[in-house]
């Protein structure tokens, strides 16, 4: 999650408020508004010369991430994915093109992390309080039964039909760590098919930023500290990519001085431990999503080389070190932006 936005000032949430910059030669204004969508703030800016043209961009980009949330959320009864979920069990469940596109595009990454992004994991999700104000730890015997409902594998897809089915029972889908990044690149799609050639999207940390500003600054962003939520590790300029974090400060509880994470490690069942944040560079937002979870349960090193392997991918792993410290490790290409002093970690 960045807690700087990338005009640099801070969250509005709630109903449309334009936010007018100084423009620049082209007569260009900054309009922004920021909305409650898919579990976190929204927030999309854009470039316009005209301001009832902007606004109808900007309700159209909120217009299609609460499509692709009514689409894919677990959480919603009449979702494709609930449909999925109560239903694919030894049936083949029909679903869109564009749903049958994303689930191929996860178990893809899947393949790519080496199993750390498993879209199956939720009957283990399930299991961990993570939602619930009494923590109950769950058994090894409850997890061991959940993991068996876990895994691509048991995921069928049929490409000429369009449909999935589950091999096993008690099997559930969670696009949570992919869908954000999704929603993100299809505004972007709309926000550019309208002739905008500036703007940001940022889906509570999983954004995507189009050209540079109307006073020609670059859109800048910080990475928030995963310890001290109020202050930044570092910050850079931005263009025309997207960036994804995953923390393990988003979405946690801690017992008995032991913090479980929502970001499960599929071959154990457990809150993966080898990282605390994770920040992507790619060139769309669901690449950077799905990878910045994935490379969260490789840890530092086996997710370092995974991001070294992709083409137009970088990225940064904080992690707890021996001494109990925090310490970063950087891939090759993202050296000379994401810079982090040592006493800033
Ligand atoms: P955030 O939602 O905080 O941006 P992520 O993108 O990392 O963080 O997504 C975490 C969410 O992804 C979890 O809340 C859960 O819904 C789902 N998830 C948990 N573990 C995994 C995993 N190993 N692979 C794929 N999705 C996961
Ligand atoms: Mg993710």
């Amino acid at each position: 999650m960045f807690k700087l936005n990338a005009a640099g000032t801070s969250m509005i949430s709630g109903i449309l408020i334009p936010l007018l910059i100084a423009g620049c030669s082209s007569g260009e204004k900054l309009y922004r508004d920021a909305r409650p969508l898919m579990g976190t703030i929204v927030e999309v800016s854009i470039c316009h010369t005209e301001e009832p043209q902007a606004l109808i961009v900007l309700q159209k980009a909120f217009e299609e991430m609460a499509r692709i949330e009514n689409m894919m959320s677990q959480y919603r009864e009449g979702s494709e994915i609930s449909k999925i979920n109560a239903q694919a069990f030894g049936h083949p469940v029909k679903v869109s093109d564009e749903l049958f596109d994303l689930l191929q595009e996860s178990v893809k990454y899947n393949e790519i992390t080496h199993g750390a992004f498993d879209i199956s994991v939720g009957p283990l999700m399930k299991l961990w309080p993570f939602y619930k104000k009494e923590i109950i730890l769950p058994s090894p015997q409850k997890i061991t039964a959940a993991l068996r409902s876990v895994g691509t594998d048991k995921i069928r897809l049929d490409a000429k039909e369009k449909t999935v089915e589950f091999s096993q029972p008690n099997m559930a889908l969670d696009l949570g760590g992919i869908a954000k990044g999704y929603a993100v690149d299809r505004a972007i799609q709309i926000i550019k098919a309208a002739g905008v050639k500036c703007a940001l999207v940022n889906a509570g940390g999983d954004l995507y930023a189009v050209g540079k500003k109307p006073d020609g600054k670059n859109w800048r962003m910080g990475v928030q500290h995963p310890r001290e939520l109020d202050r930044l590790v570092c910050a850079f300029d931005i263009e025309n990519e997207a960036i994804a974090t995953s923390g393990d400060y988003e979405r946690f509880f801690i017992k008995d001085g032991r913090r479980y994470c929502h970001i499960l490690d599929p071959t154990t069942g457990m809150p993966a431990t080898g990282s605390v944040s994770v920040t992507i560079r790619a060139n769309n937002a669901t690449q950077a999503d799905a990878l910045a979870t994935g490379v969260f349960v490789l840890g530092p090193e086996k997710g370092l080389d995974l991001v070294e392997s992709l083409p137009g991918v970088e990225g940064a792993v904080i992690f707890q070190g021996g001494d109990g410290k925090l310490q970063v490790s950087i891939s090759s290409g993202f050296k000379k932006r994401f810079i982090v002093h040592k006493k800033d970690l």
